[in-house]
């Protein structure tokens, strides 16, 4: 069955011009060192201004400033905003790391509370 009247939840998206993922704005990682080209920073120690995308480098000129690989040697490993991993980790741990210091000094206390009950319960026992 229809129903006309009924409004959709979700207006289709066509374009999420929210989520820009503009390769421009990528941090780059040296395979070699470790060492993160991020666009936003540049590098001081090559002169390379803070905005400067990592594809608009010289390829041929540009070294990592630690070990003087190639942009060979780099890989795209996404843009800054997007910490790969961290968000996924907020939800691990039974949600404790969402707990304010009041919650988690609660959840402490309660299970102290609890280990001395149990403590005095084996006492009672003899
Ligand atoms: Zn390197």
């Amino acid at each position: 069955m229809e129903s006309p009247t009924e409004t959709p939840l979700e207006a289709p998206i066509e374009a999420p011009e929210a989520v820009v993922d503009d390769p421009a704005t990528h941090r780059f990682e040296c395979r070699s060192c470790g060492f993160v080209y991020d666009p936003g920073e540049g590098v001081k120690k090559l002169a390379i201004p803070a905005g400067t995308s990592f594809l608009d480098l010289d390829p041929v000129g540009f070294r990592c400033p630690v070990c003087r690989s190639r942009v060979g040697a780099f890989k795209d490993i996404g843009p800054r905003n997007k910490p790969s991993g961290f968000e996924e980790n907020l939800n691990f741990g039974l949600g404790v790391n969402r707990l304010t210091p009041g919650q988690k000094n609660v959840l402490i206390f309660g299970g102290f509370a609890l280990a001395f009950a149990f403590f005095l319960s084996l006492y009672s026992l003899r």
